[in-house]
């Protein structure tokens, strides 16, 4: 079956086959940029998740005792795979989420680096040795998978995010059960597909789609080692403390408000393009978007005409159209909450330079906002203290550099800070003192090239071991640590020679 055919009930993938859901709620996936409908996600429910656990489970001893080499041959092979059908996995990523092709694509690569970083497993997993820690003693640390570990994305990069997931954790020799974001379930039908061609065995890769269900199913299983979260940031809080009270190893990275420090000495024009970009890229959805410009009063009136004339140049229309910057957020009822923050912006006082609502007139039955660009905002008003995750951006004025870093200091959230500047000093003070795990300078989004861990502080992260990099190889294995020691009253062959050694 090829279910790149992207319309009908779907079903769920176990034990390396597709099989129907244990239910008969399913929901609708429409396309955001119209409306209309492209398939329906089953709701599944527990007995889906004990059956993909099952199959997990069974998969796990021979996948685990797989020389790590091999598995590794089978990222390789889904490496190219994935770069061969890149084009097929842009548009269906448009489709379903609604960004432009060009964000698609560079999504694509995204994930395809995080399965060359996984490809890279007999290195990543090697352990320690000390030979004769103590006298005649030699200590040891092997690396050992968990066994079955789940993951649960969100709707914003439906095929990068279970990117973070799955090839690390299958390379390191666990077996996988992933649950999509009920919004963007289409993508990893295709990593499926591609996972199976490449050589994968069945039952180590497994899909239940759905939602809370399933995840509550996942969060509860005892057969469920480890769980991956990628979404908002009460229901990271929630996976967080249920996992960990169900006794799981957990990283719940959650939600964001990516603060970005204007200083008068950069190249302004140069700096607001960055910001417009960050800001209002993938339609503000992604966790390390510019949502608050800091601005030194000296230059904002100056700053801010820039962002609006920046803007203005945004194309906005179906991102699978030539040309098109922006496209529509994930859903209709999303769109209306973003309505509703920019009313409650305009209340609080904040003064709407930029109105996204007036561009959306003629755009259909897609979910459309066009950029949003409120002045004179500040950390009291509920558009700075939340997460929009929309193409509207806030602008604070401050008076200078400490004001800045104390402003973006006041957010609950610590994923992303940036600052734009030409001064070496300024650039160190700030990345040494702002409160954020993930620090640009002069760069729009600093989201880290999967080879390094994706760091978030404050409520954007909860748990120990962050996604990717070598935290997310320590997240994915758990240690053994011998200890030997072997005393000379043995008999020892040394090549063919037969020699005592008393
Ligand atoms: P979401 O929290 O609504 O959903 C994420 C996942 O959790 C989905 O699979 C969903 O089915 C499930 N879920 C939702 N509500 C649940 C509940 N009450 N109980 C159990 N499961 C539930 O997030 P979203 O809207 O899909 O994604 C956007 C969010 O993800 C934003 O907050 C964004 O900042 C965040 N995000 C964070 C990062 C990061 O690295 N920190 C990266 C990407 C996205």
């Amino acid at each position: 079956m090829s279910a790149t055919i992207v319309t009908g009930k779907m079903k769920n993938y176990i034990g390396g086959a597709w099989v129907e859901a244990n239910t008969d709620r399913y929901e609708d996936v429409p396309n955001p940029a119209t409306g209309e409908s492209l398939a329906q996600v089953p709701l599944s429910a527990k007995e889906d998740v004990d059956a993909a656990v099952k199959a997990a489970l069974s998969a796990f001893p021979e996948w685990s005792e797989t020389p790590v080499v091999e598995r590794a041959r089978v990222m390789f092979r889904f490496q190219q795979l994935l770069a061969q059908h890149q084009d097929e996995l842009a548009r269906m990523i448009t489709l379903e989420n609604g960004k432009n092709l060009a964000e698609a694509h560079a999504e694509v690569l995204r994930g395809i680096e995080m399965v060359e970083f996984a490809a890279g497993m007999p290195t990543l997993m090697m352990g320690e040795t000390i030979p004769n820690i103590a006298k005649d003693i030699d200590c040891e640390v092997r690396r050992f998978p968990l066994g079955v570990v789940a993951g649960i994305p969100p709707f914003n990069f439906p095929l990068m995010v279970p990117m973070w997931m799955y090839p690390i954790a299958i390379a390191a020799g666990n077996t996988f059960v992933l649950k999509p974001s009920e919004r963007t379930p289409l993508s990893s039908i295709r990593a499926a597909e591609l996972l199976k061609e490449a050589g994968l065995p069945d039952g180590v890769f497994n899909i239940v789609n759905g939602a809370h269900e399933v995840v509550n199913g996942l969060l509860e299983h005892p057969d469920v080692k480890a769980i991956s979260f990628v979404g908002s940031q009460p229901v990271a809080e929630y996976i967080y403390k249920t996992a960990a009270a169900n006794g799981k190893r957990v990283q719940a990275l959650a939600g964001a408000k990516n603060h970005h420090l204007v200083m008068p000495d950069t190249d302004l024009k140069r700096a607001a393009k960055t910001i417009v970009s960050s800001a209002f890229g993938c339609a503000g959805e992604r966790c390390m978007a510019a949502s608050v410009a800091v601005v030194v009063n000296s230059v904002a009136d100056e700053f801010i005409q820039h962002l609006i004339d920046e803007s203005n140049a945004l194309k906005m229309g179906n991102g699978l159209e030539a040309g098109v910057d922006l496209g529509p957020v994930i859903r209709s009822y999303h769109l209306e909450r973003v309505h509703d923050y920019i009313d409650r912006g305009i209340e609080a006082g904040a003064n709407l330079v930029r109105d996204g609502r007036q561009d959306a007139a003629d755009h259909g039955k897609g979910y459309f906002l066009g950029p949003t660009i409120f002045d004179n905002a500040n950390t009291e008003m509920v558009i700075v203290r939340d997460e929009i995750f929309a193409p509207v951006l806030s602008v604070i004025r401050v008076a200078d550099f400490d004001e800045g870093v104390e402003t973006i200091s006041k957010s609950r959230y610590g994923n992303g800070a940036c600052i734009y500047t030409g001064s070496g000093r300024l650039a160190r003070e700030f990345v040494q003192r702002a409160e954020a795990g993930m620090v640009g300078v002069n760069v729009g989004v600093p989201a880290p090239m999967g080879f390094f861990a994706f760091t978030g502080w404050k409520q954007s992260f909860y748990g120990d071991l962050h996604a990717n990099g070598k935290d997310g190889v320590d997240f994915y294995t758990k240690k053994k640590t011998v200890t030997t020691r072997w005393f000379d009253d043995g008999e020892v062959h040394i090549g063919s020679q037969k020699t005592f050694v008393k």
